[in-house]
């Protein structure tokens, strides 16, 4: 088995589920007392915070790199980031790195293509919404991302940093995503991105066409990487 890298903390919440959700799929997977080798590295959010805040993304690159190089001098064999905001500095991230990144937008657009999904609602951070580079990946690969409108975004993005990355959820923020998820669907979204790894909080019964949970496809891909030969 391989050593899984993980570099967490944004936020906690993701992180930890990251974490169980590792657990419980290698050890259905290999049985008995198995369990995954993870080694970890956790920034401080509010740090990550604050730069993207400032749009200073070479700063929060820096922070990232550092915690790839760790990882890589720990022993693990690949990197994941659990996060998909962050993935836009994912390039200056693995400068020097000599083990491979499993890219949480990839290993999405994978099971996307295996669905046959051409246009798709994409829900994650306001940077995640707004920037090209998630947006851009989907299209680089035929796939069209529809998004929310600004004053949605804000909400959206309020939501996951005042309550999801706090572990709470509120049932109003609940109905605010069940709504704009039937607006994308109506606009012909064949599915719905869960671009962001805390979205995994609300829960997947809040949408009538299928959604493609990033953190769940992410730990998935990660596993089968670490059971790779
Ligand atoms: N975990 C979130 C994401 O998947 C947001 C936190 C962050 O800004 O990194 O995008």
């Amino acid at each position: 088995m391989k050593k899984i890298g993980i570099i967490g903390g944004m936020s906690m919440e993701s992180t930890l589920h990251y974490c169980s959700a590792i657990y419980e799929h290698i050890n259905k997977m290999l049985g008995g007392h198995n369990s995954p080798e993870i080694i970890m590295i956790t920034v401080n959010f509010a740090e990550i915070v604050e730069l993207q805040n400032k749009n200073d993304w070479a700063s929060a690159a820096v922070i990232l790199n550092n915690a790839a190089k760790n990882l890589e001098e720990a022993g693990a064999d690949f990197i994941v980031m659990a996060t998909n905001t962050m993935h836009k500095v994912a390039e200056n991230m693995m400068e020097g790195v000599n083990i491979p990144l499993v890219h949480i937008v990839e290993a999405t657009i994978e099971k996307l293509k295996a669905n046959n999904i051409t246009k798709v609602g994409l829900l994650g951070t306001k940077i995640t919404m707004s920037d090209e580079f998630y947006v851009k990946m989907l299209a680089d690969a035929g796939i069209e991302a529809i998004v929310p409108e600004v004053t949605q975004q804000n909400e959206l993005n309020r939501i996951i940093f005042d309550e999801l990355c706090k572990g709470e959820v509120r049932p109003f923020s609940r109905a605010i995503y069940k709504a704009i998820i039937e607006q994308l669907r109506k606009k012909g979204a064949q599915g719905i991105i869960f671009g962001c790894t805390e979205l995994e909080i609300l829960r997947v019964n809040i949408s009538p066409i299928p959604v493609y949970n990033s953190t769940e496809i992410h730990v998935k891909k990660a596993v089968s990487e670490a059971l790779k030969d």
